[in-house]
């Protein structure tokens, strides 16, 4: 029987660029209130640090447990599903979900056994576009427009509501069926996507155009196909055999 403690398992807080410590050990704090224990961290300003120990009071264990990356893709690692919190629309043009709505898709996606990322960004400047374009849609708490930004820890604190809500309402959910295909995590699709770059480079598919609004329109492309292992190996295969014809082709010129 799956219980709503092993499907929070699955879960990951991820805290991109915090400048407060404080605030880390508040998020902490929110998360395990709600049985969440899983915090990454990518860059903070200070950590360990004594604020957010005072702040987390008691949730020492997830402050304890926290990983700390340079990258967001390291921070991503083992979970094919990332959701990039954000109180503005940005550049980048993501599915928009309310925190419920959201819970209710990545609570599917945890009974299929896998892992989801929920990714919060800078107190000042937010998510970057190159952050948000790792995620699979973009979250809002409908907020007022003219004051929208929320303290990143309460932001953290409705998310972890939000998914706790969803998963007690569940009837006691099957465990998941296996996959016959384990879906490609964040940093197969970061290598994907290194791939597919350095192919339209060799196939000269941009002939001279800067290549990044095609890139974030691809990476929105297969992002929303989450793929499995499998189909990302038939992908390589593919552009490993165009970059081979490049090759051959530019000897024959
Ligand atoms: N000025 C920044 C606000 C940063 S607040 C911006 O425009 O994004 C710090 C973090 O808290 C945000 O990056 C986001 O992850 C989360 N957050 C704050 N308010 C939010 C809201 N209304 N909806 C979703 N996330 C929010």
């Amino acid at each position: 029987m799956t219980t709503v403690s092993d499907l929070s398992s699955y879960f990951r807080f991820v805290l991109v660029r915090t400048s407060h410590p404080g605030n880390i050990g508040s998020a902490a704090r929110a998360m395990r209130t709600m049985g969440f224990h899983r915090m990454e961290l990518v860059s903070p300003h200070r950590f360990p640090d004594r604020e957010a120990s005072a702040l987390a009071a008691g949730a020492d264990d997830v402050l304890a447990n926290a990983g700390v990356h340079q990258g967001l893709v390291e921070g991503l690692v083992g979970s094919s599903m990332s959701l990039g919190l954000s109180a503005r629309r940005r550049g980048v043009n993501l599915p928009e979900l309310t925190p419920r709505e959201a819970a209710a898709q990545v609570l599917a996606a945890v009974q299929r056994g896998e892992q989801v990322a929920l990714v919060f960004g800078n107190e000042r400047t937010g998510l970057e576009n190159e952050e948000l374009a790792r995620c699979h849609a973009m979250v809002r708490i409908p907020s007022v427009d003219d004051f929208s930004s929320l303290n990143l820890s309460q932001a953290v604190q409705v998310m972890a509501y939000e998914l706790r809500v969803a998963m007690l309402g569940e009837n006691v959910p099957a465990p998941p069926p296996a996959h016959d295909e384990p879906p490609a995590d964040a940093a197969q699709m970061e290598r994907f996507f290194e791939h597919l770059a350095q192919t339209l480079d060799d196939i000269d598919f941009h002939k001279g155009r800067a290549p990044t609004t095609i890139m974030l329109r691809l990476r929105k492309l297969f992002q929303r196909a989450q793929m499995d292992e499998r189909e990302l190996r038939m992908l390589h295969g593919i552009f490993a055999d165009a970059q081979r014809m490049a090759t051959l082709a530019k000897k024959e010129m």
